[in-house]
Protein backbone atom coordinates (compact mmCIF):
# COMPACT_ATOMS: atom_id res chain seq x y z
CA UNK A 1 0.00 0.00 0.00
CA UNK A 2 1.23 3.37 -0.71
CA UNK A 3 -0.38 6.84 -0.77
CA UNK A 4 2.41 8.66 -3.23
CA UNK A 5 0.83 11.28 -4.50
CA UNK A 6 2.69 11.23 -8.56
CA UNK A 7 3.09 14.86 -10.03
CA UNK A 8 4.62 12.90 -12.71
CA UNK A 9 3.25 14.27 -16.43
CA UNK A 10 1.49 10.85 -17.17
CA UNK A 11 1.15 8.35 -16.22
CA UNK A 12 0.31 10.49 -13.39
CA UNK A 13 -2.27 10.72 -10.24
CA UNK A 14 -5.08 9.27 -10.56
CA UNK A 15 -8.49 11.11 -10.68
CA UNK A 16 -9.82 10.96 -7.16
CA UNK A 17 -12.91 8.94 -8.12
CA UNK A 18 -11.25 5.97 -9.99
CA UNK A 19 -10.61 3.54 -7.24
CA UNK A 20 -14.77 3.24 -6.62
CA UNK A 21 -15.12 3.02 -10.29
CA UNK A 22 -12.77 0.21 -10.92
CA UNK A 23 -14.88 -1.65 -7.87
CA UNK A 24 -17.67 -0.77 -9.30
CA UNK A 25 -16.73 -1.93 -12.89
CA UNK A 26 -15.20 -5.38 -10.64
CA UNK A 27 -18.97 -6.12 -9.12
CA UNK A 28 -20.54 -5.47 -12.27
CA UNK A 29 -17.95 -7.58 -14.19
CA UNK A 30 -17.07 -5.40 -16.91
CA UNK A 31 -14.39 -7.21 -17.69
CA UNK A 32 -16.19 -9.98 -18.67
CA UNK A 33 -18.87 -8.33 -20.92
CA UNK A 34 -19.25 -8.72 -24.46
CA UNK A 35 -17.79 -6.30 -26.71
CA UNK A 36 -21.25 -6.46 -29.08
CA UNK A 37 -23.71 -6.64 -26.29
CA UNK A 38 -26.38 -3.45 -25.20
CA UNK A 39 -24.07 -3.21 -22.24
CA UNK A 40 -21.13 -2.30 -23.62
CA UNK A 41 -22.82 0.14 -26.71
CA UNK A 42 -23.99 2.01 -23.56
CA UNK A 43 -21.02 2.11 -21.78
CA UNK A 44 -19.49 2.99 -25.30
CA UNK A 45 -22.40 5.81 -26.20
CA UNK A 46 -21.77 7.23 -21.82
CA UNK A 47 -18.22 8.02 -22.61
CA UNK A 48 -18.74 9.81 -26.14
CA UNK A 49 -22.02 11.69 -25.24
CA UNK A 50 -19.75 13.02 -21.58
CA UNK A 51 -16.68 13.68 -24.03
CA UNK A 52 -18.70 15.73 -25.78
CA UNK A 53 -20.30 17.69 -23.11
CA UNK A 54 -16.85 18.25 -21.40
CA UNK A 55 -14.78 19.38 -24.33
CA UNK A 56 -17.97 21.22 -25.69
CA UNK A 57 -17.39 19.98 -29.09
CA UNK A 58 -19.45 20.94 -31.94
CA UNK A 59 -21.24 18.28 -33.95
CA UNK A 60 -18.95 17.73 -37.12
CA UNK A 61 -16.82 16.40 -34.90
CA UNK A 62 -16.33 12.15 -34.41
CA UNK A 63 -15.18 10.76 -31.29
CA UNK A 64 -12.97 7.41 -31.89
CA UNK A 65 -10.89 5.31 -29.68
CA UNK A 66 -7.38 3.61 -30.65
CA UNK A 67 -4.92 2.46 -28.19
CA UNK A 68 -2.66 5.66 -27.73
CA UNK A 69 -1.44 8.71 -28.97
CA UNK A 70 1.41 7.17 -31.13
CA UNK A 71 -1.26 5.41 -32.33
CA UNK A 72 -3.15 8.44 -33.72
CA UNK A 73 -0.11 9.85 -35.79
CA UNK A 74 -0.02 6.15 -37.28
CA UNK A 75 -3.48 6.16 -38.04
CA UNK A 76 -3.53 9.83 -38.71
CA UNK A 77 -0.77 9.43 -41.42
CA UNK A 78 -2.01 6.21 -42.99
CA UNK A 79 -5.20 7.88 -43.81
CA UNK A 80 -5.04 11.11 -44.75
CA UNK A 81 -1.65 11.66 -46.01
CA UNK A 82 -0.58 10.22 -49.51
CA UNK A 83 2.02 12.32 -49.99
CA UNK A 84 3.26 15.20 -47.43
CA UNK A 85 2.53 16.58 -44.10
CA UNK A 86 4.32 19.21 -42.25
CA UNK A 87 5.00 19.65 -38.44
CA UNK A 88 5.83 22.15 -36.14
CA UNK A 89 8.67 20.62 -34.04
CA UNK A 90 9.71 22.13 -30.12
CA UNK A 91 10.25 18.85 -28.64
CA UNK A 92 9.90 15.37 -28.37
CA UNK A 93 6.33 14.58 -28.45
CA UNK A 94 6.29 17.20 -31.38
CA UNK A 95 9.35 15.54 -33.15
CA UNK A 96 7.96 11.80 -32.94
CA UNK A 97 5.13 12.67 -34.96
CA UNK A 98 7.54 14.28 -37.79
CA UNK A 99 9.26 10.75 -37.82
CA UNK A 100 6.31 8.93 -37.94
CA UNK A 101 5.61 10.28 -40.98
CA UNK A 102 8.61 9.33 -42.47
CA UNK A 103 8.83 6.15 -41.64
CA UNK A 104 5.43 5.26 -43.11
CA UNK A 105 7.07 6.86 -46.12
CA UNK A 106 5.52 10.43 -46.35
CA UNK A 107 7.46 13.23 -47.42
CA UNK A 108 7.63 15.44 -43.94
CA UNK A 109 8.70 18.46 -43.35
CA UNK A 110 9.26 20.45 -39.98
CA UNK A 111 9.42 23.79 -39.09
CA UNK A 112 11.80 23.14 -35.75
CA UNK A 113 12.14 25.76 -32.97
CA UNK A 114 15.06 25.05 -29.95
CA UNK A 115 13.69 23.15 -27.03
CA UNK A 116 11.87 25.07 -24.43
CA UNK A 117 10.30 27.57 -27.17
CA UNK A 118 7.27 28.51 -28.74
CA UNK A 119 5.89 29.92 -32.09
CA UNK A 120 3.46 32.29 -33.82
CA UNK A 121 1.76 31.26 -37.20
CA UNK A 122 2.98 34.59 -38.50
CA UNK A 123 6.57 32.86 -38.36
CA UNK A 124 5.73 29.85 -39.90
CA UNK A 125 5.72 29.17 -43.61
CA UNK A 126 4.10 26.28 -44.82
CA UNK A 127 4.78 24.48 -47.76
CA UNK A 128 1.73 24.03 -50.61
CA UNK A 129 1.90 20.56 -50.41
CA UNK A 130 1.57 19.97 -47.18
CA UNK A 131 -2.04 17.55 -46.84
CA UNK A 132 -1.54 17.47 -42.56
CA UNK A 133 -0.05 20.23 -40.67
CA UNK A 134 1.02 18.58 -37.28
CA UNK A 135 0.79 21.30 -34.36
CA UNK A 136 1.25 20.76 -30.55
CA UNK A 137 -0.70 22.72 -28.08
CA UNK A 138 1.25 20.96 -25.02
CA UNK A 139 4.80 19.82 -25.64
CA UNK A 140 5.44 17.84 -22.45
CA UNK A 141 9.47 17.45 -22.84
CA UNK A 142 9.92 21.42 -22.40
CA UNK A 143 6.75 22.59 -21.05
CA UNK A 144 5.67 24.83 -23.82
CA UNK A 145 2.11 25.54 -24.28
CA UNK A 146 0.87 27.28 -27.89
CA UNK A 147 -1.97 29.44 -26.63
CA UNK A 148 -5.03 28.72 -28.43
CA UNK A 149 -5.85 31.50 -30.04
CA UNK A 150 -2.35 31.07 -31.87
CA UNK A 151 -3.43 27.73 -32.95
CA UNK A 152 -6.45 28.61 -34.30
CA UNK A 153 -4.75 31.23 -36.68
CA UNK A 154 -2.85 28.55 -38.31
CA UNK A 155 -5.90 28.33 -40.44
CA UNK A 156 -5.09 31.48 -41.97
CA UNK A 157 -1.51 30.73 -42.74
CA UNK A 158 -2.21 26.78 -43.85
CA UNK A 159 -2.93 25.96 -47.29
CA UNK A 160 -6.93 25.64 -47.67
CA UNK A 161 -6.71 22.12 -48.04
CA UNK A 162 -4.68 21.17 -45.57
CA UNK A 163 -5.83 19.35 -42.57
CA UNK A 164 -5.00 20.88 -38.76
CA UNK A 165 -3.95 18.74 -36.11
CA UNK A 166 -3.34 19.36 -32.76
CA UNK A 167 -1.80 16.97 -30.22
CA UNK A 168 -3.34 18.21 -26.77
CA UNK A 169 -2.17 14.90 -24.88
CA UNK A 170 -1.01 16.53 -21.89
CA UNK A 171 -3.81 19.45 -21.61
CA UNK A 172 -6.93 18.76 -22.29
CA UNK A 173 -9.73 19.23 -20.86
CA UNK A 174 -8.16 22.50 -19.99
CA UNK A 175 -7.28 24.40 -23.19
CA UNK A 176 -10.56 26.26 -24.96
CA UNK A 177 -10.27 25.42 -28.29
CA UNK A 178 -12.16 27.05 -31.56
CA UNK A 179 -12.94 23.37 -33.34
CA UNK A 180 -14.03 25.37 -36.19
CA UNK A 181 -10.71 26.68 -36.90
CA UNK A 182 -9.09 23.11 -36.71
CA UNK A 183 -9.67 19.62 -38.15
CA UNK A 184 -8.45 16.59 -35.50
CA UNK A 185 -7.76 16.80 -31.77
CA UNK A 186 -6.20 13.71 -30.20
CA UNK A 187 -5.07 12.82 -26.30
CA UNK A 188 -4.42 9.40 -24.16
CA UNK A 189 -6.19 9.22 -21.29
CA UNK A 190 -3.22 8.71 -18.75
CA UNK A 191 -2.36 12.59 -18.85
CA UNK A 192 -5.19 14.67 -17.59
CA UNK A 193 -7.93 12.78 -17.16
CA UNK A 194 -6.21 10.71 -14.54
CA UNK A 195 -7.02 7.22 -15.70
CA UNK A 196 -4.53 3.95 -15.88
CA UNK A 197 -2.85 4.34 -19.64
CA UNK A 198 -4.22 2.08 -22.96
CA UNK A 199 -6.61 4.22 -24.62
CA UNK A 200 -6.28 7.09 -27.11
CA UNK A 201 -8.63 9.66 -28.29
CA UNK A 202 -9.20 10.93 -31.76
CA UNK A 203 -11.20 13.57 -32.28
CA UNK A 204 -12.07 14.34 -36.22
CA UNK A 205 -14.20 16.77 -38.31
CA UNK A 206 -15.81 15.89 -41.35
CA UNK A 207 -13.17 17.19 -43.54
CA UNK A 208 -10.60 14.08 -42.11
CA UNK A 209 -13.60 11.58 -43.01
CA UNK A 210 -14.21 13.24 -46.73
CA UNK A 211 -10.25 12.88 -47.18
CA UNK A 212 -10.03 9.23 -45.52
CA UNK A 213 -12.33 8.17 -48.41
CA UNK A 214 -10.94 10.12 -51.22
CA UNK A 215 -7.90 8.33 -50.84
CA UNK A 216 -9.50 4.67 -50.27
CA UNK A 217 -11.26 5.53 -53.63
CA UNK A 218 -8.16 6.10 -55.44
CA UNK A 219 -7.13 2.43 -54.15
CA UNK A 220 -4.88 3.98 -51.16
CA UNK A 221 -4.48 1.52 -48.31
CA UNK A 222 -5.84 3.03 -45.12
CA UNK A 223 -4.44 0.50 -43.35
CA UNK A 224 -7.00 -2.46 -41.69
CA UNK A 225 -9.29 -2.77 -38.51
CA UNK A 226 -7.99 0.80 -37.20
CA UNK A 227 -8.68 2.76 -40.85
CA UNK A 228 -10.92 6.01 -40.27
CA UNK A 229 -13.83 4.49 -42.11
CA UNK A 230 -13.63 0.46 -40.51
CA UNK A 231 -13.33 2.66 -37.00
CA UNK A 232 -16.54 4.67 -38.04
CA UNK A 233 -18.31 2.42 -39.28
CA UNK A 234 -18.50 1.01 -35.82
CA UNK A 235 -18.77 4.07 -33.93
CA UNK A 236 -21.70 4.32 -35.69
CA UNK A 237 -23.11 1.36 -33.87
CA UNK A 238 -21.10 2.58 -30.72
CA UNK A 239 -18.54 -0.43 -31.03
CA UNK A 240 -14.65 -0.65 -31.72
CA UNK A 241 -13.80 -3.28 -34.89
CA UNK A 242 -11.41 -4.98 -32.19
CA UNK A 243 -11.89 -5.75 -28.56
CA UNK A 244 -11.11 -2.59 -26.95
CA UNK A 245 -9.91 -1.67 -23.57
CA UNK A 246 -13.32 -2.07 -22.51
CA UNK A 247 -12.52 -1.38 -18.83
CA UNK A 248 -10.76 1.85 -19.69
CA UNK A 249 -13.54 2.81 -21.75
CA UNK A 250 -16.26 2.26 -18.81
CA UNK A 251 -13.73 4.52 -16.32
CA UNK A 252 -13.61 7.00 -18.77
CA UNK A 253 -16.76 7.65 -19.19
CA UNK A 254 -17.81 7.48 -15.25
CA UNK A 255 -14.52 10.07 -14.94
CA UNK A 256 -15.75 12.69 -17.88
CA UNK A 257 -19.14 12.32 -16.14
CA UNK A 258 -17.80 13.29 -12.65
CA UNK A 259 -15.79 16.00 -14.48
CA UNK A 260 -18.85 17.07 -16.13
CA UNK A 261 -21.03 17.01 -12.47
CA UNK A 262 -17.79 19.78 -10.81
CA UNK A 263 -18.10 21.67 -14.47
CA UNK A 264 -15.67 22.88 -16.98
CA UNK A 265 -15.41 26.19 -15.97
CA UNK A 266 -14.52 24.85 -12.22
CA UNK A 267 -11.77 22.38 -14.13
CA UNK A 268 -10.33 25.44 -15.80
CA UNK A 269 -10.09 27.44 -12.64
CA UNK A 270 -8.25 25.43 -9.99
CA UNK A 271 -5.91 24.45 -13.24
CA UNK A 272 -4.98 28.17 -13.82
CA UNK A 273 -4.94 28.50 -9.61
CA UNK A 274 -2.65 25.20 -9.08
CA UNK A 275 -0.47 26.44 -11.79
CA UNK A 276 -0.43 30.03 -10.11
CA UNK A 277 0.68 28.80 -7.05
CA UNK A 278 3.73 26.87 -8.77
CA UNK A 279 4.98 29.42 -10.86
CA UNK A 280 4.90 31.72 -8.12
CA UNK A 281 7.09 29.41 -6.28
CA UNK A 282 9.59 28.67 -8.68
CA UNK A 283 10.20 32.24 -9.59
CA UNK A 284 10.80 33.42 -5.86
CA UNK A 285 13.11 30.08 -5.50
CA UNK A 286 16.83 30.01 -5.05
CA UNK A 287 16.56 26.58 -5.91
CA UNK A 288 14.50 26.54 -9.53
CA UNK A 289 13.83 28.62 -12.30
CA UNK A 290 11.01 28.56 -14.81
CA UNK A 291 12.73 26.39 -17.89
CA UNK A 292 10.07 28.46 -20.41
CA UNK A 293 11.43 31.95 -20.67
CA UNK A 294 8.90 33.54 -22.54
CA UNK A 295 5.89 33.48 -19.81
CA UNK A 296 3.39 33.89 -22.74
CA UNK A 297 4.08 30.18 -24.06
CA UNK A 298 4.53 28.34 -20.25
CA UNK A 299 2.04 25.53 -19.79
CA UNK A 300 -0.45 25.29 -17.21
CA UNK A 301 -0.70 21.68 -17.17
CA UNK A 302 3.43 20.05 -17.00
CA UNK A 303 5.20 22.57 -15.46
CA UNK A 304 8.94 22.47 -16.52
CA UNK A 305 11.89 23.73 -14.21
CA UNK A 306 14.97 23.74 -14.29
CA UNK A 307 17.08 22.72 -10.50
CA UNK A 308 20.16 23.37 -9.39
CA UNK A 309 19.49 20.20 -7.49
CA UNK A 310 19.51 16.92 -9.41
CA UNK A 311 15.98 15.78 -10.21
CA UNK A 312 16.74 11.86 -8.84
CA UNK A 313 17.85 14.08 -4.94
CA UNK A 314 14.85 15.99 -5.46
CA UNK A 315 12.47 12.75 -5.45
CA UNK A 316 14.80 11.02 -2.69
CA UNK A 317 14.10 13.82 -0.13
CA UNK A 318 10.39 14.11 -1.91
CA UNK A 319 9.99 10.08 -1.26
CA UNK A 320 9.56 10.39 3.01
CA UNK A 321 6.50 12.80 2.18
CA UNK A 322 5.02 10.44 0.18
CA UNK A 323 5.28 12.32 -3.11
CA UNK A 324 6.98 12.24 -6.88
CA UNK A 325 7.31 14.86 -9.68
CA UNK A 326 8.65 14.01 -13.08
CA UNK A 327 12.66 14.19 -14.37
CA UNK A 328 13.79 16.45 -16.93
CA UNK A 329 12.98 14.69 -20.16
CA UNK A 330 15.83 12.94 -21.81
CA UNK A 331 19.19 15.25 -22.05
CA UNK A 332 17.29 17.51 -19.18
CA UNK A 333 16.84 14.14 -16.76
CA UNK A 334 18.72 16.01 -13.64
CA UNK A 335 18.60 19.83 -14.66
CA UNK A 336 15.19 19.98 -15.13
CA UNK A 337 11.98 18.89 -13.57
CA UNK A 338 8.14 18.30 -14.83
CA UNK A 339 5.38 19.17 -12.37
CA UNK A 340 2.14 17.93 -13.56
CA UNK A 341 -0.85 19.99 -12.84
CA UNK A 342 -3.76 18.07 -13.70
CA UNK A 343 -7.14 18.07 -12.95
CA UNK A 344 -6.93 15.03 -10.42
CA UNK A 345 -4.53 16.91 -8.14
CA UNK A 346 -5.71 18.89 -5.83
CA UNK A 347 -5.25 22.77 -4.68
CA UNK A 348 -4.71 21.62 -1.07
CA UNK A 349 -1.48 18.31 -2.74
CA UNK A 350 -0.15 21.27 -4.86
CA UNK A 351 0.27 23.50 -2.18
CA UNK A 352 1.92 20.55 0.02
CA UNK A 353 4.55 20.14 -2.40
CA UNK A 354 5.57 23.75 -3.16
CA UNK A 355 5.87 23.70 0.92
CA UNK A 356 7.79 20.52 0.85
CA UNK A 357 9.60 21.67 -2.23
CA UNK A 358 10.68 25.51 -0.11
CA UNK A 359 12.14 23.48 2.34
CA UNK A 360 14.48 21.28 0.16
C1 LIG B 1 2.39 11.34 -23.66
C2 LIG B 1 2.31 12.11 -24.93
C3 LIG B 1 2.15 11.48 -26.17
C4 LIG B 1 2.15 10.00 -26.33
O1 LIG B 1 1.04 9.40 -25.70
P1 LIG B 1 0.92 7.79 -25.73
O2 LIG B 1 -0.40 7.55 -25.08
O3 LIG B 1 2.08 7.24 -24.97
O4 LIG B 1 0.94 7.38 -27.14
C5 LIG B 1 2.03 12.28 -27.28
N1 LIG B 1 2.07 13.62 -27.21
C6 LIG B 1 2.25 14.24 -26.03
C7 LIG B 1 2.30 15.73 -26.00
C8 LIG B 1 2.37 13.51 -24.86
O5 LIG B 1 2.53 14.15 -23.69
Amino acid sequence: MTNKIFFTPGPSELYPTVAAHMQSAMENKIGSISHRSQQFKEIYAHAVAGLRQLLQLPDNYEVLFLSSANEVWERAIQNLVKEESFHLVNGAFSKRFYEVAGELGRKASKHEVPFGEGYTPEQVAIPDAAELVALIHNETSSGVAIPADAISRFRQVAPPNALLFVDAVSSLPHPAFDYSQIDSIYFSVQKCFGLPAGLGVWLLNERCIEKAHALQRQGMSLGSYHSIPALLEKAKANQTPETPNVLNLYLLGQVVADMNSKGIATIRQETETKARLIYDFLESSENFTPAVQDATFRSPTTIVANTEIPSSEINKRLAPFDMAIGSGYGSHKEAQVRIANFPAHSISQVEALVNRLEEL
